[in-house]
């Protein structure tokens, strides 16, 4: 098996191949290692190799990891946020992705008020119009990124979507492309405290096709770490 090192290195190269082909500078693609149910060990190992962007699907794994590991981290909470749990991680996360309804907005704003801060949100948009996943409507993302634009100490950064399990990549292609096109779209509108900078998109099966089409995160996991065994040992 190959080691965690090994395996950050052939992932960068392919981001760099796939930079390179796609014409883009690869100071703006950042690799998120997504690290949900491994150890703080092999999170240290990716540390080592030179990892600082940490992606993170539970609120409580975030938070103990959060409490182990180096200060100069920066965590990426990617699950689906439940309103109930984002007192927890709104100041640890420095950006928080999948956010897909005003009522989440509005609870993850009240509670960077009460701490005076700002946080950082992605907007979650279901382009493949699964009808088990979570996220926005395409048709219904503008007018949300309107409403929660609004709302003080949160920050729209971008879109981020999570595309279908594939097996050949190229399937998901049309969904990246429809993502950076609507991020596009709702940039024109040029809506007051809203950045569409960001685009959360591509995973260990189809990452090099996301960076070919304008992602700025990757988030990894298996590739990375190796497959997730998530029954209790
Ligand atoms: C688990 C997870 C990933 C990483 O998936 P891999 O296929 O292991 O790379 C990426 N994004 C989200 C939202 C996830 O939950």
């Amino acid at each position: 098996m190959d080691t965690i090192a090994e395996n950050l290195r052939h992932i960068e190269k392919n981001i760099l191949s796939s930079c390179r082909k796609a014409g883009r500078n690869p100071d703006e693609v950042t690799l998120i290692a997504v690290s949900k149910t491994k150890p703080v060990s092999s999170l240290m190992e990716a540390y080592r190799c030179g990892c600082r962007h940490f992606g993170e699907n539970k609120v409580q794994e975030l938070v103990s990891k959060y409490e182990q590991l180096p200060k100069d981290i920066k965590w990426h909470m990617i699950g689906h946020l439940q309103r109930n749990k984002v007192k927890y991680v709104v100041d640890k996360a420095y950006l928080i992705h999948g956010v897909d309804s005003l009522k989440l907005a509005e609870e993850i704003s009240k509670e960077s008020m009460k701490r005076n801060i700002t946080a950082h949100i992605l907007i979650e948009v279901n382009m493949a119009k699964e009808e088990t996943k979570f996220g926005v409507p395409e048709a219904e993302a503008e007018a949300l990124v309107k409403e929660i634009s609004l709302l003080p100490s949160i920050q729209i950064e971008g879109l981020m979507i999570i595309a279908p399990y594939v097996e050949n990549p190229e399937k998901n292609r049309q969904y990246f492309v429809g993502l950076r096109q609507l991020s596009v779209d709702i940039k024109e509108k040029n809506i007051d405290n809203v950045n569409m900078n960001a685009l959360s998109m591509g995973m260990t099966g189809d990452y090099t096709v996301a960076v070919e089409e304008g992602a700025t995160y990757v988030r990894v996991g298996t590739g990375i770490f190796g497959e997730r065994h998530y029954e209790t040992v």
